[in-house]
């Protein structure tokens, strides 16, 4: 941090020469210098270059007296905050006179002066002013490490889009020879070793879409296709595309979907991708042979999907976090869980392009998770 190593600087008004010198010798210390006027005209127009940690204005003087100088320094932008101690011959009751008590620090002090007064009362302001200058450092170097934190970000973010970019090629590679290799299926045993690596290729396929989104999204290039749709078509559809991971752990899938349609203005493709990702989590976070219900309503203007399982759950005050990119809540050093944190920041930044909210309903370790959304109607929809 660099703080300035300028003197803090003071300003003293006196009309008489012997005064002015009289008030510096009194407040002379290190790191403190002093700019004088003889006048309130001249008083003004140091003002006017100069920053002071004090204005010391005697009151009588000819022409502008002082407090004329403190409404002029008052009704000025630049001087308005410079605190002001007037020194006074008279009784307390001249004090009465100056009206600009609103704006910056106002103090009196009685001539013949006591230098100890004196003193004291000045080194509170040069103390005040070289803590705002420590603040103002503090400030500035804060604003330039937040700078480039996102400049950092900013990096982060490209390297991860040429990133999914590059991994994309080779994948989409390996799964045209594996569908090839799967036509010419000769019955020598190698289909498990296929469907194992089916698989990991659409497991890899899926995160690096998903990197590719949020890259997309951050960008503001994802635009939705909107149509009139039936959630509860998608639904069955996000439900039907989830049923090999769900079989595969043996848990239980219960579709509670609402009677009558229910009609969205939405993007077909993306809303099968958020809730094929809630109920894909599901399924993740809860230990085989669980339960998992997908539920559809009507809300006032929109429309209620509710993901529910009876899976490990998330602590309280991880809560705000999981909808966070790249948080993740359960530590998973062995692979168990695969993934990269970014499912959920994904489904809120596509349920907000939906004009919708997502929610975390209840989330208790050991008795499993709720997580909601919600998605106007049609004819409800505002932007
Ligand atoms: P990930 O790729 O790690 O699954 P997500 O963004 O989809 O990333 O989820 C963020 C974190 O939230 C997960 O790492 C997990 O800890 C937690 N989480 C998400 N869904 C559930 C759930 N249904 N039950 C318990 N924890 C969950």
């Amino acid at each position: 941090m660099t703080v300035s190593n300028d003197p803090i600087k003071f300003l003293l008004v006196d009309d008489l020469p012997e005064n002015l010198l009289a008030l510096q010798a009194l407040l002379k210390r290190d790191g403190l210098a002093f700019d004088t006027a003889h006048s309130g005209e001249e008083a003004l127009e140091r003002l006017l270059v100069n920053d002071y940690a004090l204005a010391l204005l005697d009151v009588q003087m000819p022409g502008m007296d002082g407090f004329e100088l403190a409404e002029f320094m008052r009704n000025s932008e630049r001087s308005r905050h410079v605190p002001i101690i007037f020194l006074t011959a008279g009784t307390n009751d001249t004090a009465r006179r100056f009206r600009g008590y609103e704006a910056g620090a106002v103090d009196f002090i009685q001539k013949p002066i006591e230098a100890d007064i004196l003193r004291s009362k000045a080194n509170v302001f040069f103390s005040l002013y070289s803590q705002r200058r420590q603040i103002a450092a503090q400030r500035d170097e804060l604003a330039a490490l937040g700078a480039s934190l996102k400049a950092a970000d900013h990096q982060k973010n490209r390297f991860l889009a040429v990133l999914a970019h590059e991994l994309r090629n080779p994948i989409m590679a390996l799964n045209s020879g594996l569908h090839l290799l799967q036509r010419r299926e000769g019955g020598d045993g190698t289909a498990d070793i296929r469907t194992a690596m089916n698989r990991c290729l659409s497991h890899m396929t899926r995160l690096v879409d998903d990197l590719l989104d949020v890259s997309r999204i951050e960008k503001g290039k994802v635009s939705l296709k909107r149509e009139t749709l039936d959630l509860n078509d998608v639904l069955s559809l996000a439900v039907a595309t989830s049923r090999p991971l769900i079989d595969e752990a043996g848990h239980t899938l219960i579709l509670d979907l609402a009677p009558e349609p229910m009609l969205l203005d939405a993007d077909h493709a993306r809303l099968t991708q958020i809730i094929g990702n809630l109920i894909g989590n599901a399924s993740k976070y809860t230990p085989a042979g669980g339960e998992i219900r997908v539920r559809a309503g009507v809300e006032g203007t929109h429309a209620l999907i509710e993901v529910a399982d009876n899976g490990i759950g998330i602590p309280a005050d991880q809560h705000d976090r999981i909808f966070g990119i790249f948080e993740q809540v359960h530590a998973d050093t062995d692979g168990t869980y695969g993934g990269l944190g970014i499912g959920l920041a994904l489904v809120k930044q596509l349920v907000e392009l939906h004009d919708g909210r997502i929610a975390l309903k209840r989330s208790v370790p050991g008795e499993g998770s709720i997580f909601e959304v919600r998605i106007p109607m049609l004819g409800t929809t505002t932007g």
